[in-house]
């Protein structure tokens, strides 16, 4: 393998590389590199999230830039704002030494005239999101008749999610004679058709071909009743306690129940999904990135362009649609030269997308059996034992109490004493687990021809997992809605400062235009409906009441109280 210096690239680069600790170049950087600071060509290359594409296009396109001349000469489109932020920020990392580099992140979610006033202080590298830059180019904020290098980041993920026509108009702003390097997790035929579509006879470089996985990875799956796939989560999660995962689900709501129900047993998750506001997700994402927290709940798009490191497990909670979101999701893990487990937590019925999955990746999928409780409990045992025996002890601190200490122990033997301290985390396992079932569905029994693609119907399956907190939740109404400027994030920041209260008393919220419906835990529900009772907002009066359901938000709970409110509007 080749060294950076070798690659030809100038001194104040090299000295950033140092400063982050790149020593050698990766493959598909080793392969770019060279070509796109030396070349004229357009540039199409296929490489996997994770592989150090951003510096692979990032560094020759520093090297590109007159630092005398204050315009816009790079842009950089990306699908999301996260990935965005992210690329920017290695720009930045990697100019460190380049003085007269400015990088501006544009995307939607921000301050669009702090952005504009990026670009008018002199940016000479733009990093967009194809919304965000459309707006800016309507407003006549941005001028792109000077760009020399447009890179398409992630090209397939933002043809998924229907930026084409934005490409185009984005494209057409920029000269015909501008270098276009095109980075690809997968070269589907619509990236194939963009790519002749909008480059000149590009070079096409593939690191591992087609669609295929990082080999970093190894794909796990385990087979359960689709509605315990909650259970299996968490088992997987206890038998595993250094784990630091990114669960995935396919709906916003799923991803907010699925980390609510986790919350509330106890786990350390939170979600990260388009409902949220920008600060609510740069919030989770520091958290997450802080390893504060050790389940991110994500949806596909929220967790684009996530780059964080040490990821030990991608959990599929819910297999995608598509093979490219498989390969994306998976992609989070296994980074940067890693190792990683890309685990689906499929329903009998799925089985046949596991196979399909297999054969298209080209990959194979271990099968594993959920943990059993012996297992669970065995794992959590070592940990804390190796917890125990790794813990720093300030000899001097203790050291004055520890006579008290030794009387106050010193009827017990040494053997009841470390039952106790083992006892004191172990507990909560045992008693969890104590007559734990089976979670795993033996395929060869449901098909005993051996096969195992779909597999029919399986008696009383239901296909959703995630339990709700019925019962301990009331359901309030409030006559402020989206028309009022609410949504989830901020009318849960309200309820709290009406309350007092944090976050985790509330539950769904069904936000509506002119009213909502708010899960409270009824502990604190009538302390709440109380407060509420009293408070204005913006002059007007609140009024509040109790919903019907108990809790539990639902769609038929919510025609219910619609009916009532209209009812009561009428009167
Ligand atoms: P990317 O594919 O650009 O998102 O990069 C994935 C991760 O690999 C990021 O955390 C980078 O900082 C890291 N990385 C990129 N290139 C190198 C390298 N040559 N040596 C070590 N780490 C790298």
């Amino acid at each position: 393998m080749s060294s950076f210096e070798s690659l030809g690239i100038r001194a104040e680069i090299l000295r950033a590389l140092s400063d982050l600790g790149f020593e050698k170049p990766t493959p598909v950087q080793e392969r770019t590199i060279p070509t796109l600071l030396t070349g004229k060509g357009d540039m199409a290359a296929l490489a996997q999230t994770g592989t150090g594409k951003t510096a692979a296009f990032g560094i020759p396109l520093l090297e590109r830039i007159d630092t005398a001349v204050h315009q816009v000469q790079a842009l950089v489109l990306a699908p999301t704002r996260e990935l965005c932020v992210q690329i920017s920020k290695d720009l930045e990392n990697f100019a460190a030494h380049l003085p007269g580099i400015k990088v501006v992140a544009v995307y939607g979610g921000a301050s669009i005239r702090d952005q504009v006033r990026g670009i008018q202080r002199g940016a000479n590298v733009v990093v967009a999101t194809p919304g965000r830059l459309i707006d800016l180019l309507e407003r006549g904020a941005v001028d792109l008749g000077q760009v020399h290098t447009a890179v398409l980041d992630e090209a397939d993920e933002m043809l998924n999610m229907g930026f084409q026509e934005d490409l185009t108009t984005i494209l057409e702003r920029t000269p015909p004679t501008k270098r276009t390097w095109l980075f690809s997790a997968t070269m589907s035929p619509e990236v194939r058709r963009i790519a002749k579509g909008y480059m000149n006879e590009a070079e096409e470089v593939s690191l591992g071909g087609g669609n295929k996985a990082n080999e970093a990875i190894q794909h796990r799956y385990a087979v359960v009743m689709a509605r315990d796939r909650f259970l299996a989560l968490k088992r997987f999660v206890d038998a595993e306690p250094g784990m630091f995962a990114i669960v995935f689900c396919r709906t916003k709501q799923e991803t907010q129940e699925l980390a609510e129900a986790l919350t509330r047993d106890g786990y350390n998750a939170d979600a990260i999904h388009g409902d949220l506001s920008q600060q609510q997700r740069d919030r989770v994402m520091a958290r997450y990135r802080g390893k504060n927290l050790q389940l991110l709940v994500a949806t596909d798009v929220a967790a684009r362009g996530i780059d964080v490191s040490n990821v030990s497990h991608v959990i599929h909670f819910d297999l995608p649609g598509e093979v490219e979101s498989y390969t994306h999701r998976s992609g989070r893990t296994g980074r940067a030269g890693k190792t990683g487990i890309s685990l689906s937590i499929i329903g009998v019925r799925d089985v046949f997308k596991v196979r399909s999955l297999e054969r298209q990746l080209k990959v194979h999928f271990a099968y594993v059996r959920v943990p059993d409780a012996a297992e669970i409990c065995e794992r959590q045992l070592l940990t804390l034992i190796g917890k125990i025996k790794q813990v720093e002890v300030d000899h001097e601190a203790i050291e004055r109490f520890m006579d008290a200490v030794n009387l106050d122990l010193a009827d017990l033997s040494r053997e009841e004493l470390i039952k106790r301290v083992v006892s004191l985390e172990f507990n909560r396992f045992l008693k969890q687990y104590r007559n734990a079932r089976d979670l795993n569905v033996d395929l060869a029994s449901k098909d005993r021809k051996g096969k195992t693609a779909a597999p029919a119907r399986v008696e009383g399956e239901r296909r959703d997992p995630i339990p709700r907190p019925a019962g301990t939740m009331r359901s309030m109404f409030i006559n402020l809605g989206t028309k009022d400027g609410f949504d989830k994030g901020r009318m849960l920041g309200y309820l709290c400062g009406i309350s007092g209260l944090d976050g985790s008393h509330f539950g769904r919220i069904l936000l509506k235009e002119a009213f909502s419906f708010i899960d409270i835990e009824s502990s604190v529900f009538d302390q709440v409906m109380g407060q509420f009772k009293a408070a204005n907002y913006k002059g007007r009066r609140i009024r509040v009441d109790e919903g019907e359901g108990g809790g539990n938000t639902g769609a038929r709970d919510f025609r219910a109280d619609k009916k009532r409110f209209n009812k009561a509007r009428r009167q």
